[in-house]
């Protein structure tokens, strides 16, 4: 197999960095799933691009997974590269400009932020995966969407060239941005412009009280990808779900949870990524004869399906 070499002279081995067959149901939040032809954890610019020279010269395809939050893989696995992004942590803070490469969990980045006296995040507290994840869907909660207070995205192409984007809100909307679905950009680094704050422990309070209110709401008893379904506009998916009582509905290892209608859990650890598929077709159809509603999901579909 090549081995690469780094622009600084440094060696980059390929051997060192690809794995075969890596199984990817520890990858996700609901833990199913098959396994990647071929995965790899890169940890900096010099190591993504080698990657995706290698992808190019194999022919593979390249699939980017942050921490697997919002991904349903297919029991079938992920054909060719699967680059998973939680070895880019980095950051660097310059006055109110937060900077952070885009695998760094998202609650991570908010207790860094804080400690360096910043504020604007802390409502995104305690929701699982990326921040290349987070922008990629323009996570949301407490009415403050990632899109907010993002400034810049750094983000790198198939052909290992890398791009800045200077990022506008209205670009962004209702779970959506700019990288929505596509295939062939690679999130790396995104500037945030966050709020200079004296008050931290006030900060801090807001963002613990935003995860224990999830913790209470039962949101991380047992694996999930949070909401499945895209609420219809000015309707809301879970409550639509409840009223055609199909709350602790079960596909063998896959469940409506019993407190929210929009969750599916795998709850004894045994679904699979098909279990849940089909919860979520059996729920688009009873939604659609009871509220004649179309009820659109908001995961990724991520795999040979
Ligand atoms: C308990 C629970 C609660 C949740 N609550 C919320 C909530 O309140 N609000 C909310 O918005 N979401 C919520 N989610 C969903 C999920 O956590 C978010 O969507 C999260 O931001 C996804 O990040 P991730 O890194 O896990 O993405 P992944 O699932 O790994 O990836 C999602 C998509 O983004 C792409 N992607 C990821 N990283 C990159 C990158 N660096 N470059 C290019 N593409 C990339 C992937 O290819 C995939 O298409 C919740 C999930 C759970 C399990």
């Amino acid at each position: 197999m090549a081995i690469n070499v780094r622009n600084s002279g440094e060696k980059i081995n390929l051997e060192e960095l690809l794995e075969q067959g890596v199984s990817l149901s520890e990858h996700t939040t609901i833990h199913t799933g098959g396994k990647a032809d071929w995965a790899a954890y890169p940890s900096d610019f010099e190591e993504l691009r080698a990657l995706l020279d290698f992808a190019k010269e194999q022919k593979l395809p390249v699939t980017i997974l942050g921490g697997g939050s919002n991904s349903l893989i297919s029991d079938e696995g992920i054909a060719g590269l699967t680059i998973i992004t939680t070895h880019l942590t980095r950051l660097h803070i310059s006055g109110e400009l937060f900077c952070v490469r885009c695998g760094l969990s998202l609650d991570r980045a908010i207790d860094r932020s804080i400690e360096a006296g910043l504020s604007g995040l802390e409502n995104l507290g305690g929701i699982p995966g990326t921040i290349g994840g987070a922008i990629c869907g323009n996570s949301g909660a407490n009415k403050v969407q990632i899109s907010d207070l993002l400034y810049y995205v750094d983000y790198m192409t198939l052909d290992g060239k890398l791009h800045r984007m200077q990022t506008h809100a209205d670009e962004f909307s209702y779970r959506h941005s700019p990288f929505s679905g596509s295939a062939d950009t690679i999130l790396y680094e995104a500037g945030f412009r966050l709020i200079p704050t004296t008050q931290t422990s006030d900060v801090r309070l807001r963002k613990e009280e935003a995860k224990k209110r999830r913790k209470e709401d039962g949101q991380y008893d047992n694996p999930s990808l949070g909401c499945v379904f895209r609420n219809p506009a000015g309707m809301s998916a879970g409550k639509l779900i409840e009223d055609c009582d199909l709350k602790g509905t079960r596909i063998e290892g896959a469940a409506i949870s019993n407190r929210h209608g929009n969750i599916i859990t795998n709850f004894n650890g045994k679904a699979t990524s098909q279990n849940i598929l089909e919860l979520i077709n059996q729920v688009k159809t009873v939604v659609k004869q009871k509220h004649d509603v179309s009820l659109e999901t908001e995961i990724q579909f991520i795999g040979r399906w």
